[in-house]
């Protein structure tokens, strides 16, 4: 199995290359078909696995195709990403620098325990994809700085920390800023009843992985 295999188009195929990636992890090969096919994905796997690319890779090759064929520029947040700490929203972001760092897409990490004022004149510079820790996105929201409504690809990672960490009612609060219509990948390490009740609340027909 190779990445070619898997649809990825050339500014995508190069980076991988770049960071020596040569064979797709399981959860990726898995994940990345269903992403592409904007399908919902239930993935039941831990950091490791190489779940971050499992989602990072699809959706920048979704968001790319889609801007190659836009009438206008398209200045909106089109997709979300929310994980429970800074350190993984800060390991998120650097994966997705590198995986995208020929599609010309922008990306923004936001997260909370900082001023929260460079992160708000960075929002302004219209990121296509938002990395986000629950608080400091719901605060920043609250305050005007965020429009969520065009949010096209959700992804909700290492759903049972949220829970663990007591996240989950901030992750509710957020799902129900984001529109109807969207598509949804939810990543946790363990599905328990709370977890497996949230996904099924939010998902449609998803496709079910676990590595
Ligand atoms: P993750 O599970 O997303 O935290 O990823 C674990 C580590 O595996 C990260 O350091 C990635 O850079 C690396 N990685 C992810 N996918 C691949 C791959 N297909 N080949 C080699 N390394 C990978």
């Amino acid at each position: 199995m190779s990445f070619e295999k898997l649809s990825l188009i050339a500014p995508i195929l190069r980076a991988l290359e770049t960071q020596g990636y040569h064979t797709p992890t399981p959860i990726q090969q898995q994940a990345i078909p269903v992403v592409l096919q904007k399908k919902d994905l239930l993935a039941c796997a831990q950091t490791g696995t190489g779940k971050t690319a499992a989602f990072s890779i699809p959706i920048l090759q979704l968001l790319y195709q889609e801007k190659q064929t836009a009438q206008a520029p398209d200045r909106h947040i089109k997709t979300l990403i929310l994980t429970p700490t800074r350190e993984l929203a800060i390991q998120i972001a650097e994966n997705v620098r590198d995986y995208g760092a020929h599609t010309g897409l922008k990306h923004l990490v936001i997260f909370g325990g900082v001023s929260a004022q460079t992160q708000i004149q960075a929002l302004r510079n219209s990121p296509d994809i938002l990395i986000a820790t629950p608080g400091r996105l719901l605060d920043l929201w609250q305050q005007g700085h965020i429009n969520l409504r065009n949010i096209r690809q959700f992804v909700l990672d290492e759903a049972d920390r949220m829970l663990d960490m007591g996240f989950i009612h901030d992750v509710k609060r957020v799902i129900t800023k984001l529109p109807e219509k969207r598509q949804t990948l939810f990543f946790s390490a363990t599905m328990p009843a709370e977890i497996a009740g949230l996904a099924n609340s939010i998902l449609t027909n998803p496709v079910k992985v676990a590595v």
